[in-house]
């Protein structure tokens, strides 16, 4: 023995995951008709690293004329699509399947660098869960009756859709392998600041043979997206993102017969009642709030502690987020990544002062932050108020609120007390009981004993002003088909 260890003191070596690999063009055109293509009426701009504010690549913004130009070869290449057998259909999107398998560490990286996620997250999660996607669809191709009672079924036409910037590749894949498995072809605008993993999926599509025009990928800002759905020719309309959005688009499609799936945002109830197993308990609030940056729409944002342990689970949390690793999003040992735009990081910022203003005690965890790019430190609210726009408004960030409930019965209530109703979680020992607040959760889904846990097979989707549709599964089906 060489001296007496009184104390292990735990550090990382950083771990860098390399971008070497990465063979990212300088210059994207616009995917449409199965090709790239320069934008006859868009124009080109910058896709920044939130991490370190350098430009990644250029990237062509859809004008007026090229949305129309997709929407176009989307109806031209759809009456072949739907032609084609379940099974032929199939073997497309398990190709698809197979090539993001193939490319997932290029994808993963490309992820990260565009979005600020921790490169952990995108190649543990988001990638493949994007493949998973498109092999469950894939198998459902040539079953859709099954999926939906054995009643007769066909497809809707030309769908349109748009997603976000919180999970681009894998909400590309959510909205795209059920419309294709359905016959549909699609129309995609992914997010401004996050249009890389989708355009490399449209490389993907290229390699996979994917009969021109199955699939067209747009980039754009807003306008662009305000621009498709108001096209006259198309039949579905998918959205992913805020609920103001989402209600514009309703309005724009009122009246029009074209179909619509929302999945808006949330402010999602995770309760933590006495008897949980409080150590996982504190993991899962960790990773309800803090996966992803909290940029996640069924983040666990409100955390509901009995009163009886709050003191206990609020100093364990706090403890726990200290250990918590902010920066470099390719560092494998990151834990939280870069905001993912200085305007979602301004966002955060007003919604923190607002909650102090209104009088709630914030903790934020104190560590370096890298000099460039967009951050926000790991941060606690307590003594929050139902009322506080803290507990009411979505902060999209890495920022949980604190409330506390006496009974099961004012649990129930405080969770339900939103206007959104995307998503909860659970946490006791007692089945009944998680059954019993379960069922009266006003929520799209509930996890028990865990949190973001996602499957392909299982439902995702809304209550309330969290949207309406379900994704995933064979209810992922049904949003797609015309059913006799
Ligand atoms: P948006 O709803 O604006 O963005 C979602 C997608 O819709 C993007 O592709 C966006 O393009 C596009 N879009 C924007 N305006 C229109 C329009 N008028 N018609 C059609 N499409 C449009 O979300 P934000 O990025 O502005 O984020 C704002 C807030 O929304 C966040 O702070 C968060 O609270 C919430 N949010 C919720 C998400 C969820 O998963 N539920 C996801 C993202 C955000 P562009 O990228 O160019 O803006």
């Amino acid at each position: 023995m060489t001296g007496t260890r009184t104390q292990v003191v735990w550090d990382y070596a950083p771990a860098p995951e390399s971008p070497d690999h990465v063979r990212l063009r300088d210059s994207y055109g616009l995917f449409i008709g199965g090709e790239f293509r320069d934008p006859v009426d868009g124009e080109r701009v910058p896709t920044i690293n939130p991490a370190t504010e350098e430009s990644v690549a250029e990237i062509a913004f859809a004008g007026p004329q090229d949305v129309r130009a997709a929407v176009e070869a989307a109806r031209a290449a759809q009456p072949r699509w739907a032609g084609l057998s379940g099974l032929e259909r199939g073997k497309y999107l398990f190709r698809v399947a197979r090539l993001i398998q193939e490319r997932a560490r290029e994808l993963a990286v490309v992820e990260s660098m565009d979005g600020g996620k921790p490169v952990r997250e995108s190649r543990d999660v988001d990638v493949p869960l994007a493949a998973a996607h498109f092999f469950h669809y894939a198998g459902w191709a040539d079953k859709l009756s099954y999926g939906v009672g054995g009643r007769e079924v066909a497809p809707l036409g030309v769908a349109a859709q748009i997603v976000p910037w919180n999970f681009p590749l894998l909400m590309a894949a959510w909205k795209l392998a059920p419309a294709l498995a359905c016959g549909n072809t699609a129309v995609l605008k992914p997010a401004e600041t996050t249009p890389l993993t989708a355009l490399l999926l449209a490389e993907i599509c290229q390699e996979a043979e994917l009969p021109e025009g199955v699939v067209s990928i747009i980039p754009g800002d807003g306008s662009t997206g305000a621009t498709l759905v108001r096209d006259p020719d198309i039949d579905k309309v998918a959205f992913t993102g805020s609920t103001s959005v989402g209600k514009d688009i309703q309005a724009a499609l009122a009246g029009r017969g074209v179909s619509l799936t929302l999945e808006l945002g949330g402010k999602s109830a995770n309760v933590v009642f006495e008897d949980a197993a409080l150590d996982q308990a504190v993991e899962g609030i960790v990773n309800g709030i803090f996966f992803n940056q909290g940029h996640v729409c069924c983040a666990g944002s409100r955390l509901l502690i009995q009163e009886s342990v709050a003191d206990v689970v609020v100093g364990k949390l706090w403890e726990r987020m200290g250990r918590l690793r902010v920066g470099d999003p390719l560092d494998k040992n990151t834990d939280v990544g870069a905001i993912n735009s200085r305007e979602q990081l301004e966002r955060i910022e007003e919604l923190v002062d607002a909650g102090e203003g209104e009088g709630a005690q914030r903790r934020t965890v104190a560590c370096e932050l890298p000099d460039r790019g967009f951050w926000y430190a790991p941060t606690i609210f307590t003594e929050v108020a139902p009322a506080h726009r803290i507990a009411v408004e979505e902060i999209f960030g890495p920022v949980v609120s604190v409330l506390t409930f006496r009974t099961q019965a004012e649990a129930i209530d405080k969770a339900n007390n939103s206007a959104y109703g995307l998503a909860a979680g659970i946490w006791t020992d007692k089945g009944a009981k998680a059954f019993e607040v379960a069922s009266a959760l006003q929520a799209g889904v509930v996890w028990q004993n865990t949190y973001n846990h996602f499957d392909p097979s299982a439902a995702f989707g809304g209550y309330k002003e969290s949207g309406f549709g379900r994704e995933g599964g064979p209810a992922g089906l049904r949003p797609y088909l015309r059913i006799a």
